[in-house]
């Protein structure tokens, strides 16, 4: 798992295998969206994405984007 946080954007990629080939490929965790799905570019099999996971998801991503912000605030403010 890969992950960095550039310009209070969170990035996080995971490298799942498909359920059916098991070729590896790359998700960013941003587009694990409800309703979303992979389509595996070795197979064509389309694996969809677990709504009420990726529901949670989102919302922890973007609870940690806004709080990684205070973080930046809180150090910038105290610099000053
Ligand atoms: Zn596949």
């Amino acid at each position: 798992m890969v992950s960095q946080f550039k310009n209070s954007q969170l990035y996080v990629e995971l490298r799942p295998r498909c359920p059916k080939c098991k070729k590896e490929f790359l998700l960013d965790l941003k587009r694990f969206m409800p309703g979303g799905f992979h389509s595996c570019y070795a197979c064509g099999s389309v694996t969809k994405f677990d709504g009420v996971l990726s529901e949670k998801v989102q919302v922890l991503i973007n609870d940690l984007e806004a709080t990684v912000r205070q973080v930046l605030d809180s150090l910038s403010a105290a610099s000053r």
